[in-house]
């Protein structure tokens, strides 16, 4: 049994939809995933963990992160300078702590664009560009950059996109960290948190059958461990169901013409504001990408993208249940 220590290292009360983050620290490794986002009471709680298992802050000797949102590299520099630690992602996500400030910019960049291109009115974009707020991280540090299947200490690197291209959980034995790629009580966005990927279901599929292949606990980046396929099974039903949901908005809305994915993430879930213009938007364009790799729907206009249903659909439900059967 693999030596697991879970370090809380931020409150439910941060803000995030995800909860409190967890940090994990592998003691007997010298290795800490995770360390959370920015601020000192992140940093307080990360030292104290360390401590409470006997070791120095020197002990740890990687800091390796699962994907590069703030919520878990915001401690990570900070950790890695202390400790005198590599820090080490995904080779996908690597640069967007690696080279922060220039990242960044090309990330906004092309989220504009993106929202844009999914049919997100501009009033709704700029008030986005404002809210996600500069991290407080160093323009550029070292990172190192691992890829699928590589080992550190033993711990090995899965490479499992759909919630941001460049994620990768840390498998030691069949305890899995699992960062966002699964969680107990909410559903990892897939889509809109990083627009890099141009079919992130399929890719987040692909992640659901890699774990369950490899993972039978699960310790994710919200929250405390739990049986990663009882879960995989349950995320596999909700978006089968959110497939068949966006699949009969296209099918009754027919008349309207070609729809754009904001025209279908409004029609699914009505107002939204704030973070949820993005995560509606691209879980919309996630499950329409979907169906058109599965001949279910396809692309009538590039920009903005537009999608119509491929042929006749009787039945929502059945052309969907055999598209997630390919
Ligand atoms: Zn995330
Ligand atoms: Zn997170």
């Amino acid at each position: 049994m693999p030596d697991v220590r879970r370090i809380p290292v931020s409150t439910d009360s941060s803000g995030s939809p995800e909860g409190g983050n967890s940090a994990y620290l592998l003691a007997d490794r010298g290795v800490l995933i995770d360390p959370g986002p920015p601020g000192e009471e992140t940093w307080r709680r990360l030292r104290d963990g360390v401590e409470d298992a006997g070791l120095a802050l020197t002990d740890v000797e990687h800091v390796l992160v699962t994907h590069w949102h703030a919520d878990h590299t915001g401690a990570a520099p900070r950790l890695a300078s202390e400790a005198e630690a590599t820090l080490a992602m995904h080779d996908r996500d690597a640069p967007l702590l690696g080279d922060y400030r220039a990242a960044r910019q090309r990330r906004l960049d092309r989220d504009a664009e993106t929202l844009a291109r999914w049919g997100v009115p501009q009033d709704r974009t700029d008030p986005l560009v404002e809210f996600d707020s500069r991290s407080p991280l160093p323009d550029t540090v070292p990172v190192r950059e691992l890829a699928d299947g590589e080992t550190v200490e033993g711990v090995e690197v899965v490479h499992s996109p759909g919630h941001t291209a460049g994620h990768a959980a840390f498998v030691l034995d069949d305890e899995g960290f699992v960062g966002d790629a699964v969680l107990r009580t909410v559903t990892p966005n897939v889509g809109g948190g990083d627009t890099r990927q141009s079919d992130p279901l399929a890719a987040y599929r692909e992640t659901l059958s890699r774990l369950d292949a490899r993972v039978d606990t699960a310790h994710p980046g919200h929250g405390g461990a739990f049986d990663l396929s009882a879960r995989t099974a349950e995320l596999r039903a909700h978006h089968r169901e959110r497939g068949v949901r966006v699949l009969d908005v296209l099918v009754s809305e027919e008349e309207r013409g070609p729809l754009t994915p904001w025209d279908v993430a409004t029609d699914l879930f009505g107002e939204m504001r704030g973070y949820h213009v993005k995560f509606g938007a691209g879980e919309a364009f996630a499950h329409l990408a979907h169906l058109e790799g599965n001949d279910v729907v396809e692309r009538v206009g590039d920009d903005p993208l537009t999608f119509a249903v491929a042929g006749a659909v009787s039945d929502a439900q059945t052309a969907v249940e055999r598209a997630w059967e390919q």
